[in-house]
């Protein structure tokens, strides 16, 4: 089994180490990660610019660095390795819980490698373990043997409390924000902004910081299909739109006109167009 190891922390993040010793023993381990740290960075990817893809060594590991962000990590690492079974994300420097599932770069490479059809496992554990991540090897290795075991889990947010007790399954908490904006001002007395992170006191039961509260491992299953299927079934029967028409008069197969079209407009930034409309002249003074 080839198992990619990634991270949002950087190549040479305490954690990542960690994660790819233990992935030796399931597999084919190669690390790829971004070259400095890249937290909070989404599930960006980067289309303007080239990447690089560098050799370097932790602890006598294959791993390379790239000038990108954590899915770019594994798209490149992807392609250049040709086969990939299984992407490690972390051991991240900071639990990913609830609302931070949208902004992780952590969650995001694990996200990428599902996008791409390779299963995806994102590992947090508390920013204060940092650089100590060794307690966790064994506790990584009942989360793998449990995930590996399940093969329809194809993307899994998990996160590790300070002492853990043991494992549950858990849903992600997106009760309440935990992002507060705080302001400063510069040396020249010029307003500034940080974006910090707050304290959010209670939690629903079951769910992935009801569990680091308790002391549990949290294991919570994610989905790529973000639809919301209440509402949309719920706006189907109370505001039908034109979804009759559309299914009697579409024809069932797109022409690959039609598909050439929708791949042009999504990839808007990097395509050069070509638009057959007349050249705009100026106007002639007088
Ligand atoms: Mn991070």
């Amino acid at each position: 089994m080839r198992i990619l190891v990634s991270n949002d922390d950087g190549v040479y993040s305490p954690g990542i180490r960690v994660l790819a010793e233990v992935a030796t023993e399931y597999g084919e381990v190669r690390i790829v990660a971004p070259d400095v740290e890249r937290s909070s960075a989404g599930h960006a990817i980067t289309h303007s610019r080239p990447l690089s893809y560098r050799r370097t060594t932790i602890q006598g590991l294959t791993a390379y660095r790239v000038n990108g962000t954590p899915a770019d990590c594994v798209s490149l690492g992807a392609h250049q390795w040709g086969k990939v079974d299984l992407v490690l994300s972390g051991l991240n420097i900071g639990l990913n819980l609830g609302n931070s599932i949208w902004h992780s770069g952590t969650v995001a490479a694990a996200r990428q490698a599902a996008l791409l059809g390779i299963r995806g496992v994102a590992l947090s554990a508390p920013a204060g373990a940092e650089p100590d991540f060794e307690p966790y090897k064994p506790w990584v290795r009942r989360v793998l043997d449990t995930l590996l075991a399940e093969t329809s889990l194809y993307l899994v947010n998990v996160n590790l409390p300070r002492e853990p007790r043991g494992l549950v399954w858990t849903r992600a908490s997106v009760r309440r924000y935990d992002g507060r904006i705080m302001p400063t001002e510069d040396p020249q007395g010029r307003e500034l902004y940080w974006f910090t992170v707050t304290p959010v006191e209670g939690a629903d039961e079951g769910t992935d910081r009801w569990a680091m509260e308790r002391g549990w491992i949290s294991l919570t299953p994610l989905r790529l299909d973000l639809t919301e299927e209440q509402q949309f079934g719920a706006m189907r029967i109370r505001h039908p739109l034109d979804e009759s028409v559309a299914a009697a008069v579409s024809p069932p197969t797109t022409s690959p006109e039609a598909e050439k079209t929708v791949r042009d407009d999504e990839a808007a930034h990097a395509m050069t167009k070509t638009v057959d409309e007349p050249a705009v002249t100026q106007p002639v003074g007088d």
